[in-house]
């Protein structure tokens, strides 16, 4: 027999990921796919992102900075915030890991919403600890009902803004007065992953939490969505500093490699291609929203780059059909709503593409 692994590892429910590209190429043998399942910039990354890796490759025989000297740096200029505010994660999904790792002891909880990203509960879940989830109200985070959860307990507060599946934000005002509810002991933990697709003027300035020298404040943010890098795994925290040195001391020494630090520098100064992301997404979500409404779907508004969609019948059986012919999205069952739909808004001919399989499938 092989050595019993913990029994918290157990209860953990595999993450399933939006299926790959090549996946439906080698199963279904459809060869043109489109994916719009994983909220991808559908431009793809900046060229000067591209050029700096070019460049960068040469270096690649050296382990990279195991300090993010230059990311950093840049990342705090952009922001307004020191440098030892700031951490630079494999993704923004290390982080939380990381966080994990540092607050969560066995049997400690976070609260999150439900439905939210699943990675919360499970990097909790590694550590033995729970998640207390609490259910949005018309798709939104209540933030009055998650703050009567916390309890002597709670470690975290995972707040999803905007939230992946539903794209909807928590604003300012709301986030102000749930602030002043949390105990200085809990980590509020705001994931803005989607923070650059935000168009509504309520949307919160949250770091300035951290300027101001708010001690339970996290903010994630990624170079995977706007700055189309996710394949190189990038991603940051701003937080008072104290913060920022509990989770170095968990941090691998060399967690973002020598290409990705790079990259993210480079799409981080490219200001057009940032630009015309977001624009490419405004439009796009008009047009889904009034095909959507065409086709007699309701939809939740989004502030994010994805959609999720009533399409009023099982999520699985629509997603297989779209798969067919070479659209891959992602089915509500694993939120919980089995019969919506998330998808990524992608470029016009992708959108258009998506809306006329979804019409056949329909
Ligand atoms: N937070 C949210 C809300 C997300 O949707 C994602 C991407 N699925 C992440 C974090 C993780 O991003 P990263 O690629 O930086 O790990």
């Amino acid at each position: 027999t092989v050595p019993a692994c913990r029994e918290a590892i157990l209860a953990i429910k595999p993450y399933v990921p939006g299926k790959p590209i090549e996946e439906v190429q080698r199963e279904l043998g459809v060869q043109d796919v489109i994916k719009l399942a994983s909220n991808e910039n559908p431009l793809g990354p900046s060229p000067d992102a591209v050029q700096a890796l070019r460049e960068a490759s040469e270096r690649v025989y050296l382990y990279p900075d195991g300090n993010c000297y230059y990311l950093k740096n840049a990342l705090a200029e952009k922001l307004g915030v020191s440098p030892e505010n700031i951490i630079v994660g494999n993704g923004t999904d290390e982080i939380i890991k990381m966080l994990a790792e540092t607050y969560v002891n066995p049997g400690d909880e976070i609260v999150v919403a439900e439905p939210t990203f699943s990675e919360y509960e499970f990097a909790a879940q590694v550590m033995a600890g729970r998640a207390i989830k609490v259910p949005c109200r018309s798709f939104r985070h209540d933030l009055k009902a998650m703050a009567a959860s916390i309890t002597p307990r709670t470690r975290m507060v995972f707040i999803c803004n905007p939230n992946n599946p539903t794209g909807t934000i928590v604003g300012q005002m709301v986030l102000d007065s749930f602030l002043k509810e949390v105990p200085p002991s809990v980590l509020v933990v705001l994931d803005e992953a989607y923070a650059d697709y935000v168009t509504a003027e309520h949307y919160p300035d949250s770091l300035a939490y951290v300027r101001h020298g708010r001690a339970n404040v996290i903010v994630l943010r990624t170079f995977s969505k706007i700055y189309g890098l996710a394949g190189l795994r990038v991603g940051y925290g701003v937080a008072a500093p104290e913060i920022i040195r509990n989770l170095n001391r968990v941090r691998e020494p060399f967690n973002v490699n020598l290409l990705a630090q790079a990259a993210a520098i480079a799409a981080l100064k490219d200001e057009a291609h940032y630009k015309k992301s977001r624009e490419i997404n405004i439009e796009g979500k008009q047009y889904l929203y009034e095909q959507f409404t065409a086709l007699g779907l309701q939809y939740v508004p989004t502030e994010a780059n994805f959609i999720f969609v009533d399409i009023q019948r099982d999520s699985r059986a629509v997603f297989q059909e779209l798969l067919k012919r070479g659209v891959i999205v992602r089915t509500g069952d694993i939120f919980g709503y089995d019969n919506y739909l998330r998808v990524t808004i992608g470029t016009p001919r992708q959108n258009e593409r998506f809306i006329q399989a979804l019409r056949e499938v329909l």
